[in-house]
């Protein structure tokens, strides 16, 4: 049985690169504008000797429009509940943001196996966004990049710890 794994978070923190790089393929589209709404995206993906069923989100950026942040969560919502684990990505090199915090707390009420990721971490550029992480009280942030590949070896770790 493949491992169910939800991307969820924020726009452009790296979730569509981080499910292309799992999948093996380029399926989900990485946009360089933020706020591209789009909807969720499955794929097979592999890490390791560990086969997953891929879940990408698309996220608003203008949450002052309550429609919009209704969408946002109703597709997050959904997502989490399809999966069997969620991973909260976010941009390590910006720190965390409001809108960051909205999605722990979306995560932390559905009360289901969370992993966070403080993504864009490579060459050490995240460490400090990566520590302010754990104030989300979500765990330890798993530092990866997945536009670089690095981390997979912990991602790898921690989903087989919730697996
Ligand atoms: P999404 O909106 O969360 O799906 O984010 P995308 O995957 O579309 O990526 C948004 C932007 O971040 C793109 O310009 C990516 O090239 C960039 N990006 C994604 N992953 C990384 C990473 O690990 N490191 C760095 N430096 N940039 C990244
Ligand atoms: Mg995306």
């Amino acid at each position: 049985m493949p491992l169910k794994l939800a991307i969820v978070g924020r726009p452009n923190v790296g979730k569509s690169t981080l499910f292309n790089r799992l999948a093996g393929r380029k399926l989900a589209l990485v946009d360089d504008q933020p706020g591209v709404t789009r909807d969720r995206r499955f794929a097979h993906g592999r890490l390791g000797d560990l086969d997953l069923e891929l879940i990408d989100t698309a996220g608003f950026e203008d949450v002052t429009d309550e429609s919009l942040e209704a969408r946002m969560r109703a597709q997050t919502e959904l997502a989490i509940d399809e999966a069997d684990v969620s991973l909260l990505v976010f941009d390590a090199r910006e720190g965390l943001t409001p809108l960051d915090r909205i999605f722990a707390e979306i995560l932390r009420k559905r009360n289901k196996p969370v992993l966070v990721a403080a993504n864009k971490s490579e060459g050490k550029a995240g460490d400090h966004g990566a520590a302010e992480a754990n104030v989300l009280g979500l765990g330890e942030p798993i530092q990866i990049s997945g536009e670089h590949g690095e981390g997979m070896a912990e991602l790898y770790a921690a989903l087989l710890s919730v697996a």
